[in-house]
């Protein structure tokens, strides 16, 4: 069987991690320095062959082993994410389901995304066969978070590993258990696969570091846009490709002609599910004047009663990073300053390592609590006198990573005016569950895609080849034997197809 790497581990310095709700330990793993990720990476490099070597086929059926894997033990691992994590059981399963989806899609349609294309060579090469080769990058590194500790990083390792690329995989600090698992599953359901196709690296962010200046040949990192600008500029310094995935402001547009209720009922879940904890929560939400009370009364409606904890009947779970109680405090507490007024909740609705649901209004465009990721279960609702101001000041943030909009007939007109990398019409977050549709953010909130073609194709390098198929005499044009004749015809060929704008 395929276990993690057996390279040992050269630090005898642990990382554990807690039951966020509770501080219940859930387990201890050793710190991997610079050394064991050179051993793991040089493994994983072994490895390559084997596996591109596999083909689409056999690494479909792989993949989907893996899933069903993952799938049939999803209770085992929902228990182990609601632990490590303290999101609800519900929410640790329609997680899973939702990784699989993608795992699942990514299997399916490598080869038709990724096989050898042959495209037209143009009337002066016609003599050649012109072909693109999409080829693995080798070895990837993916870096994830806590939040979603399985969806995110399987969002880069799925589509990594269908491309034909081993995968070295370091996730959070906070949700090591979950990763290994997660990556043991993988081992489980191909026993007869060489070690290395799927390793996992433990340890805090300086793990990580090493494995982005390791020589990996690619980085794919899920994470805060501050830990993304680091991971790049350590890049950089190989030109090693890295997609980034990071933090976001997303905001959602309530126009005039929306299904207020509906509206409602959306912005609260994108907004509170998962403790505010989400890189496309809705964090800001602009409603048009007109539907801006209705609005306010069905959304705190909905809001006011739900119950973090870490038992069955709570709606979301606590704070998974202690840190950022302290954040969203600040937050709440710098909008109440700059004139805000909370409608749901306030200040002391934040007891860590619980937070209540809080919604303030009358928020400032530039406090703190409208620019910056709080990653809390918190909202900031903006009365404007209509979608063009909501898109003007929707837009107006550094961060670009989804957004929604709700509108009964002008859906999809705004979701083009909105500069961010997704936008869900009518619905909370669809195009995450939609494995077809590319995810990643503009601005601060990231670089390059992952999900869907773009994911397959970013996780490749395409290999151009051109064959002379046969020689035309006298008509070489890349060669010292060329003539003024060839030359001269050339040149009359060029205007006759170029020389005359249409
Ligand atoms: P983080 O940036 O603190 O850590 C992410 C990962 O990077 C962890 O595994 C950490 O150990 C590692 N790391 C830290 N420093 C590093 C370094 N110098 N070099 C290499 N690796 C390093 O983020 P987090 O707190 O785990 O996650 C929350 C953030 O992630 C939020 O900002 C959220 O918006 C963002 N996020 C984005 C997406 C997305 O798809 N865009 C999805 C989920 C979360």
């Amino acid at each position: 069987m395929t276990e993690t790497p057996t390279a040992t581990p050269s630090s005898a310095t642990m990382i554990a991690t807690a039951n966020p709700a509770t501080g219940e330990p859930v387990g201890s793993w050793p710190v991997d320095d610079a050394d064991r990720v050179a051993a793991v990476v040089a493994q994983a490099r072994r490895a390559a062959d084997t596996w591109r070597e596999l083909g689409f086929t056999e690494r479909k059926r792989a993949l989907q082993r893996w899933a069903a894997q993952l799938v049939s033990h999803a209770d085992e691992f929902c228990a182990l994410i609601h632990a490590e994590n303290g999101k609800p059981l519900d929410d640790a399963y329609l997680e899973v389901i939702t990784a699989v989806e993608h795992l699942n899609w990514a299997a399916e349609n490598a080869r038709r995304v990724l096989e050898p294309k042959r495209v037209w060579p143009g009337l002066m090469m016609a003599n050649h066969e012109a072909v693109i080769e999409q080829r693995p990058h080798g070895v990837v590194g993916v870096i994830g978070p806590w939040n979603y500790p399985v969806y995110t990083p399987n969002g880069s390792i799925a589509y990594a590993l269908a491309a034909g690329n081993t995968v070295v995989f370091k996730p959070s600090e906070l949700t090591t258990g979950v990763g290994r698992w997660y990556v043991e599953a993988f081992a489980k359901a191909n026993p007869a696969l060489p070690e290395g196709v799927l390793s996992v690296l433990t340890g805090p962010g300086e793990t990580g570091r090493a494995l982005v200046t390791s020589g990996v040949d690619m980085i794919a990192f899920t994470g805060s846009t501050a830990t993304g600008k680091r991971i790049m500029a350590a890049a950089a310094e190989r030109l090693t490709p890295v997609v980034l995935e990071c933090g976001g402001k997303d905001a959602a547009i309530v126009a005039e002609d929306a299904d207020v209720a509906a509206a409602a009922d959306a912005i609260a879940w994108s907004a509170m599910a998962n403790s505010g904890q989400t890189c496309v929560g809705t964090e800001r939400c602009y409603v048009v004047a007109s539907v801006y009370d209705q609005f306010l009364a069905e959304l705190t409606a909905r809001v006011r009663d739900l119950v973090p904890g870490s038992d069955g009947d709570a709606t979301y779970g606590p704070m998974t990073l202690p840190a950022q109680v302290d954040v969203v405090a600040e937050h709440v507490a710098a909008a109440l300053a700059d004139g805000a007024t909370a409608v749901v909740g306030g200040a002391d609705s934040v007891r860590a390592p619980f937070v209540r649901p809080i919604v303030l209004v009358d928020v400032p465009e530039d406090s703190v609590a409208v620019r910056e990721e709080t990653f809390g279960p918190t909202l900031t609702v903006h009365k404007v006198r209509d979608v063009a101001e909501a898109i003007r000041l929707a837009n107006d943030s550094r961060y670009g990573l989804a957004s929604s909009v709700f509108s009964r007939k002008r859906g999809m007109a705004i979701a083009r005016e909105l500069r961010a990398g997704a936008t869900s019409v009518n619905s909370p977050a669809a195009y995450a569950a939609i494995p077809a549709l590319p995810f990643g953010g503009v601005g601060e909130s990231g670089v390059g895609r992952i999900h869907g073609e773009a994911g397959l194709l970013g996780f490749t390098r395409p290999h151009s080849i051109a064959r002379q198929r046969f020689a035309i005499p006298g008509m070489a044009l890349q060669s010292f034997a060329r003539t003024d004749s060839t030359l001269a015809t050339v040149k009359k060929l060029t205007v006759r197809r170029f020389g005359r704008a249409k």
